[in-house]
């Protein structure tokens, strides 16, 4: 809960705004603002005060007890300008705040923590568990002096500007090791526990035996993801309750797949109870990993009946393929998702002059591998090969990605063992749209004119279609210096179906510094003024130009039905 406090009408005015935006999230806190303070930092997990910083430094000073459970402290100023983070920057997310307030008030987010000033990732924001010198490992990247990155196995990091070797060091590890000095130890959630429970079993129970597995292994419970069953114990008390006490999810499979699970001690008892031989370690390792620990059961001495098993399982880690579009040019039109996207990867694969687009977002360290014109396979290939190995990686296109554009080619080539993120893009037809009025304002396609990978006989069965459909349609690739005869051939086949008048709008370089649009006919267009760089978007039968602006209407009886009321 955020909780928000004002004083002044001014104040009062933009915490009603934020209210009004996140009412699940936000309470108010009235009357004076002493009390006010006291109260949320009690109860909140996070305070935006609109009140001045000094104000809230010192009613803030008595309350602040440690950076990892203090709320995050975000203060917005008498004009709504700047959302300060004031204290809590990580730990209490008040930088994260201060960022989404300022986006909702329109105020400059201000942002003092050092590695955020600098684009490093903070140590304790990669939503990893942390230990150790967090703030001497943050220094030291910051002051450029080498720190060592020693990951016991690969894991997907954002570039944290580690080196081989340094007197600093970064270790990545699910083992039980203390952090040396000058060192942290980034928990990995590699470690899944798969555990099996007679009805009625005790949460204590269950803990004691997956705390003294994890222990014997010597693995941290800091790097544990999850813990699994079969869906007959979804509810069993003792087991959710661990999970919960544990602070993983509680992961459940059928029978049916853990049966199919091969094991090294399957036995028929859980078979007779709920339908597979194996239960601990066929959750633990249904999907895959190593099996470090085999079945074990709980001792009691107690002679009490109840019973739990367990077994632990180290999965690999996984990359992360990010496949991200950029949107048509302007910086404003990339989406914050795409922004995060390409701060939380370490590799970053794309067209050179895309890479150029958004080099300056990246964060130091980041590995760039960009290529030139056509080598997409080649593209697709080595973006997934990286994240195989582990890594976190972006792969960019302009637009959207998926619109013809690499997604396609990078998910034909990647199996299941690594996670993918897609990232939608703002695509040529809806900027070139947004510039030309509304001209996609019924139903439309896109069709693209390059023949390089779909013959002509394909695309022209497709315009025909769209012909008769009485679609607007926007051609994309609609025109190069190779390829001058497909645009004239397709705007042909639409005139055998639309009125010479038909307005087409042409869009160059949409929403790039030198962009260009016009708004014709499909008996005035020139083709020759159309090249790559443009989309060419032809009206239905209803399309009309209207101001200058084109205009196709959201259905023929739209003005007289009732609908248009709305
Ligand atoms: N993935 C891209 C499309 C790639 S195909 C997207 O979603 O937009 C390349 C074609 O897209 C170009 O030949 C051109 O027709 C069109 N295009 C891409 N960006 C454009 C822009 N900013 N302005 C006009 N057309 C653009």
């Amino acid at each position: 809960m955020i909780g928000l406090i004002s004083a002044t009408a001014a104040g009062a005015a933009a915490r009603d705004r934020l209210a009004a935006a996140w009412p699940e999230r936000t309470r108010v806190y009235e009357g004076p603002v002493g009390d006010a303070v006291r109260a949320a930092f009690a109860e909140c997990e996070q305070l935006v005060c609109f009140l001045a910083t000094g104000a809230v430094v010192r009613l803030l000073a008595p309350l602040l007890a440690d950076k990892a459970t203090d709320p995050g402290v975000v203060c917005v100023d008498e004009g709504g300008r700047f959302a300060v983070s004031l204290v809590g920057g990580h730990g209490g997310g008040a930088n994260e705040l201060a960022g989404e307030v300022g986006e909702l008030l329109g105020a400059t987010p201000v942002v003092t923590t050092a590695t955020d000033a600098v684009g490093l990732p903070g140590l304790d924001t990669l939503g990893m568990p942390v230990e150790g010198d967090v703030a001497g490992v943050s220094r030291a990247l910051l002051d450029g002096e080498p720190v060592a990155l020693d990951a016991e196995s690969a894991w997907p990091l954002p570039p944290l500007r580690a080196a081989a070797e340094g007197s600093y060091v970064i270790r990545v590890s699910d083992r039980l090791v203390e952090p040396a000095p000058h060192e942290v130890v980034l928990r990995p959630r590699s470690i899944v526990v798969g555990v099996g429970a007679s009805k009625g079993a005790s949460v204590d129970e269950v803990l004691e035996l997956v705390e003294g597995a994890l222990r014997d292994a010597g693995l941290s419970a800091r790097s544990l993801a999850e813990l699994a069953t079969v869906d007959a114990k979804a509810a069993e008390p003792g087991i959710v309750e661990a999970a919960a006490r544990l602070g993983v999810p509680l992961v459940t499979y059928s029978a049916e797949e853990l049966a199919k699970v091969e094991v090294p001690n399957p036995s028929d008892a859980p078979l007779a109870a709920v339908g597979t031989p194996s239960v601990a370690e066929a959750a633990a390792l249904v999907r895959g990993g190593e099996l470090l620990v085999p079945k074990r059961k709980s001792a009691r001495a107690d002679g009490h009946a109840s019973m739990a098993t367990c077994a632990v399982v180290r999965r690999p880690g996984r990359g992360r393929l990010a496949v991200v579009g950029l949107g048509p040019g302007a910086r404003d039109l990339v989406t914050p998702r795409a922004t995060a996207e390409l701060r939380r990867a370490s590799v970053l694969v794309g067209l050179d002059q895309y890479v150029d687009q958004i080099r300056d977002l990246l964060r130091p360290g980041t590995l760039v591998l960009e290529s030139g014109l056509g080598a997409e396979e080649e593209r697709a290939r080595t973006a997934v090969a990286e994240a195989r190995k582990g890594q976190a990686v972006a792969l960019i296109g302009s637009g959207d990605a998926g619109v013809y554009a690499m997604a396609s080619p990078a998910l034909a080539e990647a199996s299941d063992d690594i996670d993918v993120i897609g990232v939608p893009g703002v695509t040529a037809a809806l900027a070139a749209g947004a510039i030309l009025g509304a001209p996609l304002g019924h139903d439309h396609v896109s069709i693209s004119l390059s023949d390089l990978h779909t013959p002509w006989e394909v695309i022209e069965r497709r315009v025909r279609a769209a012909a008769e459909a009485d679609l607007v349609v926007t051609f994309y690739n609609p025109r190069s210096r190779g390829r001058d005869w497909q645009l004239p051939k397709a705007l042909a086949i639409l005139a055998g179906h639309r009125e010479p008048g038909t307005p087409v709008g042409v869009v160059r370089n949409a929403s790039r510094p030198d962009e260009s649009s016009r708004l014709t006919t499909l008996a005035s267009l020139d083709p020759a003024t159309v090249d790559m760089m443009t989309v060419v978007t032809v009206g239905n039968t209803a399309t009309r130009e209207i101001a200058g602006r084109m205009v196709t209407p959201r259905g023929y009886r739209w003005q007289t039905s009732e609908e248009g009321a709305k």
